[in-house]
């Protein structure tokens, strides 16, 4: 998986303008579908994936159960029951382990997963909180950088998604994305 650092991408100095940076509750996004960093079990937990748990309703654990789980890397799809959302799609991020057990070759496969599997379902607008920056303890400056580089690359060659929004729940993680948002724009 590259990233910006590998300076590799179709389009290096600008990221495809259906990618936003905003700040808020993702659990309160009228979009197509919203991301969330799930467990292996995806039968809820902590952090973003709590929330989601708690804004779906139980509906949303009994129908994971019949999902079979989910691997570092990948993502399944549920309906997103009580939420706006109409899905959810549930992606598990790496566990940060100090960054040469492929964390971030896995964690961009979160990003381009979870767009490939919504573009299959005709989802037009999607959300992502900041994949395993919670208690997975990822870098967030890294993490940001993996999640406009491997959401960019699947854009570029997709058109059935509009908008692509990457959420930061606090006002410090929603300015330091903006940053690095603007920075490799501006490259
Ligand atoms: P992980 O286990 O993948 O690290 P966490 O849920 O612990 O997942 O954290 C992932 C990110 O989600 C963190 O940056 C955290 O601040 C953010 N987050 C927590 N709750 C919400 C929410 N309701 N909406 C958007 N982002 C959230």
């Amino acid at each position: 998986m590259l990233y910006f650092g590998d300076c590799r991408l179709n389009t290096p100095n600008m990221l495809d303008q259906r990618i936003q940076i905003i700040q808020g509750d993702i659990t309160r996004l009228d979009v197509a579908a919203i991301v969330n960093a799930a467990n292996p079990g995806l039968l809820g937990g902590g952090g973003v994936d709590g929330a989601i748990h708690r804004a779906a309703g139980p509906e949303l654990r009994a129908f994971n159960k019949t999902l079979g789980g989910c691997k570092t890397g990948e993502a399944k799809i549920s309906p997103g029951f009580r939420l706006p959302a109409e899905f959810v799609i549930s992606t598990v991020g790496p566990v940060w382990k100090g960054g040469n057990s492929n964390e971030a070759g896995l964690l961009g496969q979160c990003y381009y997963n979870s767009l490939k599997l919504a573009s299959a379902h005709n989802i037009t607008s999607i959300a992502f909180p900041a994949i395993s920056t919670g208690v997975y303890g990822f870098p967030f400056r890294q993490a940001c950088e993996i999640a406009l580089s491997s959401s960019n690359q699947f854009l570029v060659q997709n058109d059935n998604i509009q908008k692509v929004l990457m959420v930061s729940f606090s006002e410090a993680d929603f300015n330091t994305y903006l940053g690095i948002y603007t920075q490799v724009n501006s490259r």
